[in-house]
């Protein structure tokens, strides 16, 4: 496949993917836009980055074109269902994007945020839905959106989802759906959960995997510096002032960490934010803007609340903390080359995360390559034998760390249930 245009999308379509700079499919794309356009279901394995989002809107959108019926008030044509309201939100931009020569309606639910504007939004009935699943039962509970009429369904980050704890939620929204329609199920890892929510949902599925991981870690030049914990700000400081970083990410352990290194570096000519999960709906969407736009050079995130963060030019990934969890250190570096740019991702570690290092490298199967020609260089830490500390059992669990007292970015990430508090119970250790 070498084009957009043998993959016979409407006319429409492929105006808005050429003005969008798209000229070629990237391989989930390739893969599974000719199967959904016969209208088979799906099982995707690709992360964020591959162009997945693209690979189930634009046959959406085709299907929404050719088969031009209005949706029934409060119906939907076409539901995908995301985990994080930052996630749903570009997924509802991407749509927009590649249908601005069609007519299309769209609107995004999640929770959060008032109610009013997304009952009004689909009170006469949307194309296509995009909706956290908390605040989508919600509105389905006071008949606000009624999904008897859905032709097709998306479950994005299916593993993020399950995750997160919305198993239940998701068995709730599949009751409610007709027999007869299109299933699409994408996710980046494919645990048994995952196999069995596939097989319980898809009808005689086409596969289409896609393994960025590997490729995309590959295209990520990767360092570490030794430093002692007292010199990282300073040394992520002197990283951040590089001219080579256009937009970056740093990675801390803790809510208040990433408050404190944010601070710093605005104290010191680096404009910067923090997103955590204690921050506001506002407060997360303004710095967002201020990062796409390049008024703030650094977001300084905790694992869960990067979730969210879909930009395209992060030019670098810094782990002010290491994770202590080693897919977590994968996840983080493909922050960075995204889209088949290139990336850069440095590690600073300390003498008591010397042993996830190990384990990271262990993980992604090679030693990063370590940086000591620099001011803050620690042979202590490099040398460093000590026993990680304990953060309170892998997934939160609260107590036990040495240094918190939760999990690292607390309560829901994102939020995306903030309507519907009390349904299904929040994670363990999730307060
Ligand atoms: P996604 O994996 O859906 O988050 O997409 C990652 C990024 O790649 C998005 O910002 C898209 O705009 C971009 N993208 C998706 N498909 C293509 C394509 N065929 N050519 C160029 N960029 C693309």
């Amino acid at each position: 496949m070498t084009s957009f245009a043998e993959l016979k999308l409407a006319e429409p379509i492929q105006k808005a993917l050429a003005e969008e700079g798209y000229t070629t499919p990237t391989p989930i794309q390739a893969g599974a836009i000719p199967y959904l356009l016969e209208g088979r279901d799906l099982l995707g394995l690709a992360q964020t980055g591959t162009g997945k989002t693209a690979a189930f809107a634009l046959p959406i959108l085709n299907h929404i074109f050719t088969n031009r019926r209005p949706a029934p008030p409060k119906g939907v044509r076409a539901l995908v269902l995301a985990p994080t309201r930052e996630l749903a939100s570009q997924i509802g931009e991407s749509f927009a994007a590649y249908a601005r020569h069609m007519k299309f309606s769209y609107a995004v639910v999640f929770g959060g945020v008032g109610q009013g504007r997304q009952i009004e939004a689909t009170r006469r009935g949307v194309d296509v839905l995009v909706a956290a699943p908390g605040r989508l039962l919600d509105l389905i509970g006071q008949k606000h959106i009624d999904l008897s009429t859905l032709e097709i369904l998306v479950l994005d980050e299916a593993d993020r989802m399950l995750d997160m704890g919305f198993v239940r939620d998701i068995q709730r929204i599949m009751a409610l759906l007709p027999k007869q329609r299109q299933t699409l199920l994408f996710s980046a890892t494919m645990p048994p959960s995952i196999s069995d929510l596939a097989h319980s949902l898809l009808k005689n599925p086409a596969t289409v995997q896609v393994t960025p991981e590997s490729s995309t870690v590959d295209r990520i030049n990767q360092a570490v510096m030794f430093v002692d914990s007292g010199s990282k700000k300073d040394a992520a400081l002197m990283l951040l002032e590089s001219p080579s970083v256009a937009r970056a990410v740093v990675f801390t352990l803790m809510k208040h960490e990433a408050n404190k290194v944010a601070e710093f570096l605005n104290k010191n000519g680096i404009r910067a934010e923090a997103i955590h999960g204690n921050k506001s709906q506002g407060a997360r969407e303004r710095a967002m803007a201020g990062f796409r736009s390049g008024a703030i050079k650094a977001l300084v995130a905790t694992d869960i609340a990067a979730r969210g963060i879909d930009v395209d030019e992060v030019s670098h990934v810094f782990n002010y903390d290491l994770p202590n969890v080693p897919e977590s250190y994968v996840h983080r570096i493909g922050r960075t080359a995204r889209a088949g740019r290139e990336g850069c991702a440095v590690s600073l570690c300390d003498a008591e995360q010397r042993a996830w290092l190990k384990d990271i490298e262990k993980k992604i199967g090679k030693p990063i390559p370590v940086v000591t020609d620099h001011p803050f260089h620690s042979e202590e830490a490099r040398l460093s034998t000590q026993r990680p500390p304990v953060l309170g059992g892998g997934r939160g669990g609260g107590g036990g760390g040495r240094r918190r007292s939760g999990p690292p970015s607390g309560g829901r990430p994102g939020g995306s249930r903030g309507g519907a508090p009390g349904r299904g119970g929040p994670r363990p250790g999730a307060r």
